[in-house]
């Protein structure tokens, strides 16, 4: 049985409770340019703009629910490790809240969260859910320098050392609804099999980095992740087909 977890989830995991991954061609993301609303240069030309990219992107992930592979996550981290004694972490390259809303603990948010907020003036970030904007003044300092608490391209990533630790230590990493393309979670397959661990990727295709998997589950993650999950919890393992 496996007593230490780490999960990566991706924009995957999401795609089925109608938040449209990364690259699509429904999503807010396919109607502006990276370089516009997911890098600091982009905020520092044009921050109205980027302000009014995230306010859409909060409002819009009001409605949304959990499907059932976030609430399968939630299921490990409550079940199986009561019934194991293990430790279950879930990391998240994800924005929205549908882990919280699927009832997950202490998610560790690498690329920031849309309900949250970051003042570059005191650099505190807490819970946000209104619109923000170049004229809002920050709570806990009062100075009008909010951005989104959003980890943009070129900046590093929240809880890095936390997670390295995780995966170093882990005996099986789960990836779920990755592409692969964006580092270091990429790279986080790499880091927990150096240390032994068994590592399964869950998408709809191989990713770019299926290779470095031990395996590969391929199909909707609201179908794969929860029947994966309810052999863990029943077993403490998975059948290996
Ligand atoms: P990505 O969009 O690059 O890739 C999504 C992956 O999920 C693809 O490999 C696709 O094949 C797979 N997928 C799609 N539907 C699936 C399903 N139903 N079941 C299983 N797999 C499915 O996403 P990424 O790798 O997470 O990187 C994108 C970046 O954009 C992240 O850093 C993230 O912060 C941001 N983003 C977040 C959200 C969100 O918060 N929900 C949405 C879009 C983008």
């Amino acid at each position: 049985m496996f007593k230490k977890i780490v999960i990566l989830t991706g924009a995957g995991i999401s795609a089925e409770s109608g938040i449209p991954v990364f690259r699509s061609e429904t999503g807010l993301w396919e109607q502006e340019r990276v370089e516009d609303v997911a890098t600091y240069e982009g905020f520092a030309r044009n921050a109205r703009k980027v302000h009014d990219f995230y306010n859409k992107m909060r409002k819009s992930i009001r409605t949304k629910e959990p499907n059932p592979a976030h609430l399968a996550l939630t299921r490990l981290q409550s079940e199986y490790a009561q019934k194991f004694a293990a430790d279950v972490t879930i990391v998240t390259q994800n924005i929205d809240d549908l882990h919280e809303k699927a009832g997950s603990k202490d998610v560790i948010h690498m690329h920031g969260e849309l309900n949250s907020i970051l003042c570059e003036h005191c650099l505190g970030r807490y819970e946000y859910h209104d619109d923000s904007s170049s004229d809002t003044e920050c709570s806990l300092c009062g100075h009008k320098a909010l951005r989104p608490d959003i980890v943009w391209f070129g900046e590093m990533p929240y809880q890095m050392e936390l997670i390295e630790k995780k995966l170093f230590d882990c005996d099986l990493f789960i990836s779920i609804g990755t592409s692969g393309v964006v580092y270091p979670a990429a790279g986080f397959c790499s880091v927990a099999k150096s240390t032994g661990a068994y590592c399964v990727e869950f998408n709809l295709e191989k990713s770019a980095v299926a290779s470095n998997f031990t395996r590969g589950i391929y199909g909707k993650a609201s179908v794969t992740v929860p029947a994966f999950v309810d052999e863990l919890i029943k077993t403490g393992t998975f059948s290996e087909e």
